[in-house]
């Protein structure tokens, strides 16, 4: 029979596995939306989403309310590290009858213990009196926390039952209470203050409770885990094994779907004591479990905590005495009668018979103290059991543990998780083999990671402390980032206001009287009509001024349209010696071209995408206004390009090039989408740089003779905003950048959107925030103050890893040289975001301008439009074409944009041009 006892007692390797899928499950369950009121395990969030640093400092209070003594706490941190606080503390029992008497009550004793605390501390208190003192709540109930410092509790338990608290906030009720206590209205209160009437209340001043503020509630589970976080080792997880069992972790916070919070980490409380109420632990509870349940207030109820809490173990053992006295198993001599008394066996005795397991004599002294005479057979058999039980208890701490361990290392997506863990309770401090099982049973269970148990002591007091620093930190960090980050947050007004101003520049470009002074320059393009898709024949494209040189041959034919290319380089010499040699270039690299693709004699027309800025007096011609990325060739500004290339041409003998059109990028771009989709009439770029065109009506176009159909405009936008008109929205980064460049004062819309800018724009943020201490610990980083070192495609990879992928963050930081802790992690990212979006929203303010200026042009209520977008920035950033969009629909409602991606632009679209050109002249 004690060897039966025994084996159900004992939990098989692989039914741990299941429980811990269970566990998982449940986890899972209890974080859902969905689910999260059917779930056993109920995943309560904390709001506590930060661990301590170590820079924490100042005076924090603490309350906590325990089984029958409230604890009043005072807690100094030095900023030092946590490494050695100084603490004062004072306990007060609670009355006889309180906890199931009225909730206000309970509330204004608790109030009375602070006030009575602060007024025997006062003098030791080394602040001024009109410091804030903030208090950190230690409320070890289950509660349905919204903030930090809201929290309704949902039931009581631990033998509390005071009325009017269930469904209420209970860090309100604290509040109220300490109002109250502290403007003197308590004297009327009930009976039950006369014991502590005689306290030195006279010294009690209104002005002390005054200064008490409550910043945090907390389960007493995290603030053992926060006691347990020092600089550089953060504390992860907490299991408290004591009178009740419970743990809590931090898990990432966007999986808290019941919490608001989307971003970092928040600290989840999972309440496990009731896993199992569902029924999946029934094959493991014994029948020895099954009477300890039945006796207890709330049978069915927190089968998991049950199993394990210190308040139940000594009831385990006691019906398993029971059990195998009846079986004939033990104490065949005399009959324990004893043992049918409830409690009569404690866990504490239980843990001594096992801490003493050399010999029984500590087994034989517990049995004789409850007045059995055991016999050598029964002593040992009663170890056995106390320590089956024990064991058990342990080892399913460890599967809960483990479950927690692998739910963290999934859903960080790390193929190790190393972490540590706080551990606190009766269960831990009194049995030597604790820590043990839990750490070589969550091994087994969990191998892929590695946790490290820290002992706690006292842990909830100085965690409340903790947390309450941490909130208050975090709070004055807040305040902190949003003053930096604040002018690069634009308002729907603030956008709107950009819209109205692009308008204006784009009227004063197109106006005859005012092109010359407007910033941006609506170049006329020459370009009358988008494709049709009639177009047919093999063209030449040259694509000049973007990464590469390159001769492209585009055949387009009623299937579509096919390409071949070449790259060639322009090397440095022939960028910058004079314009004959560079155009020679051009021509023998053309010849090149057309003799491998064995069409030395097929004479096509030819488009040219010329990347430079251009006073375009034709389709194919076109004045050189300034050479740009890296061009000097000498005597080419000012002069025709296209008869540059012809004046080659003739010169090298290559008399079959037939060059019909010049063209911009942007253009090309919008020309390659048209082919498409003929509702394409904008052109859009985002790489390095940002542009944009669109089919203006020719009677708009002040530049240009005629009145009738339209024209494409090349605007120029990146210089939107040199003549000042956006200085009120340039930030104290977006100046330095500019400063930085080589053209400082130009391109200023550009330099708050492009490729080239945003790394920089992100760099001088971090910049200021590691100045503020609020990066990397205020420690220096060389490295960033290089220039261009942060790379604009750091921004997806950053804004991408939505709470996962922070490992890559860490790489990129890493790379810098700067070690980032999580929380860096999440700031960096939000200042990526912030630029991003802000990128994004600017660019769409100038396209609003753009959609409905042709609306208006065309008379319509309602224009739909596509713009053909390339560029790297657009392409490949994870949030930038999104925000542009969902902006764009804001400031021009009337307006249905759809944007298509172009393919080769710059190549294809030139072709299209000269294709469009030739269709026109037929
Ligand atoms: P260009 O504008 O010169 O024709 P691209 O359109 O390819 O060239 O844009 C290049 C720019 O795109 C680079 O300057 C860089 O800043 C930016 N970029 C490159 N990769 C990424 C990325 N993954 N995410 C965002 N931006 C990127
Ligand atoms: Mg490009």
């Amino acid at each position: 029979q004690i060897q039966r006892a025994l084996r159900s007692l004992t939990i098989p390797l692989e039914r741990l596995h299941i429980m811990k899928g269970h566990m998982m499950q449940d986890m899972c369950k209890g974080l859902s939306r969905q689910t999260y009121t059917q779930a056993k395990v109920r995943m309560l969030p904390t709001y506590v989403c930060s661990t301590p640093n170590g820079t924490e400092k100042g005076n924090f209070l603490v309350v906590e309310l325990c089984q029958s003594q409230v604890r009043t706490l005072l807690v100094t941190l030095y900023g030092d590290g946590n490494l050695s606080p100084q603490m004062m503390y004072k306990i007060f029992d609670i009355p006889e009858g309180l906890t199931q008497g009225e909730g206000e009550a309970l509330f204004d004793f608790i109030a009375q213990c602070v006030s009575q605390f602060l007024a025997d501390t006062a003098s030791s208190d080394t602040s001024s009196s009109e410091e804030r003192l903030p208090l950190g709540f230690v409320f070890p109930f289950s509660c349905w926390q919204t903030q930090l410092d809201k929290a309704e509790l949902i039931s009581w338990s631990k033998g509390f039952s005071c009325s009017g608290v269930v469904g209420k906030d209970v860090v309100q009720l604290l509040k109220s209470a300490i109002n109250k206590v502290g403007g003197g209205g308590m004297e009327a209160s009930g009976g039950w203050l006369t014991p502590w009437r005689g306290w030195k209340s006279s010294q009690v001043t209104a002005g002390e409770l005054s200064r008490v503020d409550v910043v945090a509630l907390m389960n007493d589970t995290v603030g053992t885990m926060m006691t347990c976080s020092t600089e550089g080792r953060p504390c992860e997880i907490a299991v408290v094994a004591d009178k009740g069992s419970n743990c809590c972790f931090m898990a990432e916070a966007h999986l808290v779907e019941t919490a608001e919070e989307t971003s970092g980490r928040m600290c989840v409380n999972t309440e496990w004591g009731c896993f199992g109420d569902d029924g999946t632990l029934s094959d493991i509870v014994t029948p020895y479990d099954q009477c300890v349940d039945e006796e207890s207030p709330n049978p069915g109820e927190k089968r998991f905590e049950k199993l394990v809490g210190s308040l139940y173990l000594g009831e385990i053992v006691r019906h398993a005495l029971i059990a195998l006295t009846a079986e004939k198993a033990i104490f065949t001599e005399s009959y324990p009668a004893i043992l049918k008394e409830k409690g009569v066996l404690t866990t504490q005795q239980v843990l001594q018979i096992l801490n003493n397991e050399e010999g029984t004599s500590e087994a034989k002294r517990v049995m004789e103290s409850l007045g059995l005479q055991p016999s050598e057979r029964d002593c040992s058999r009663v170890q056995q059991i106390c320590r089956a039980v024990v064991c058990r208890a342990a080892t399913l701490y460890a599967t809960g543990l483990a479950a927690i361990l692998s739910y963290m290392c999934q859903t960080r997506e790390l193929e190790q998780l190393i972490v540590n863990v706080g551990v606190e309770g009766e269960l831990h401090q009194g049995y030597t083999r604790f820590e043990e099982i839990l750490q070589s049973v969550s091994k087994l269970l969990s191998p892929e990671c590695i946790a490290t148990l820290l002992p706690s002591r006292d842990g909830s007091g100085r965690g409340a402390a903790m947390v309450t620093a941490v909130a208050l930190r975090l709070a004055a960090q807040r305040c902190v980032v949003n003053e930096v980050l604040r002018p690069l947050r634009l308002s729907r007004a603030d956008l709107e206001q950009v819209q109205a101003l692009m308008r204006q520049e784009m009227e004063r470009g197109l106006g005859r009287n005012t092109h010359a002074t407007a910033s941006v320059r609506m170049l006329p393009t020459y370009v009358c009509n988008t494709p049709d898709g009639t177009e047919r024949g093999d063209f030449l494209a040259l694509d000049l001024g973007g990464t590469n040189f390159r001769v492209l041959l585009v055949r387009v034919t009623q299937e579509g349209i096919s390409m071949a290319s070449e790259i060639y380089v322009i090397p440095k010499s022939i960028m910058q010696g004079t314009g004959e040699a560079l155009f020679d270039h051009i021509i023998e690299c053309i010849m090149d071209f057309q003799q491998k693709q064995n069409m030395m004699m097929d004479i096509l027309p030819l488009g040219f995408t010329f990347s430079f800025p251009c006073q375009q007096v034709g389709l194919d011609k076109a004045l050189l206004l300034t050479w740009t990325k890296g061009f000097s060739a000498s005597g080419c500004v000012g002069q025709d390009v296209v008869h540059l290339l012809r004046e080659a041409a003739q010169r090298k003998q290559h008399l079959g090039l037939k060059v019909v059109a010049l063209v911009n990028d942007t253009v090309g771009t919008m020309m390659s989408c048209g082919y498409d989709d003929p509702k394409c009439e904008i052109g859009l770029i985002v790489g390095t740089g940002t542009n944009a065109c669109y089919m203006e009506e020719m009677r708009n176009v002040g530049t240009v003779e005629g009145q009738q159909g339209r024209m494409c405009i090349n605007m120029e936008w990146g210089a939107f905003g040199d003549n000042g008109c956006l200085d009120h929205i340039f930030t104290h980064f977006d100046r330095i950048v500019d400063a930085d460049t080589i053209n400082p004062g130009k391109q200023r819309f550009e330099k708050l959107i492009s490729g080239m800018y945003l790394g920089e724009i992100v760099r001088h943020i971090l910049l200021v925030l590691r100045e503020k201490e609020l990066l990397f610990q205020g420690k220096p980083c060389p490295k960033l103050e290089t220039k261009d070192i942060f790379k604009t495609k750091f921004l997806s990879t950053i804004e991408l890893s939505n709470g996962l992928a922070l490992r890559q963050i860490r790489a990129i930081l890493q790379e810098l040289d700067l070690d980032a802790s999580f929380e860096d992690s999440v700031l960096l990212r939000e200042v990526c975001q912030a630029v991003s979006l802000r990128a994004a929203q600017l660019c769409a303010a100038g396209l609003a301008a753009v959609v409905e200026k042709m609306r208006e042009n065309r008379g319509l209520d309602q224009l739909a439009v596509t713009v053909g977008v390339d560029g790297t920035l657009y392409k490949l950033h994870p949030c930038f074409s999104d925000n542009l969009q969902k902006t764009l629909q804001e400031l021009a409602p009337k307006c249905n944009v759809t944007f298509l991606l172009s393919e080769d632009g710059s190549g294809k679209g030139a072709a299209l041009v000269a294709a469009v050109a030739c269709r026109s002249a037929n």
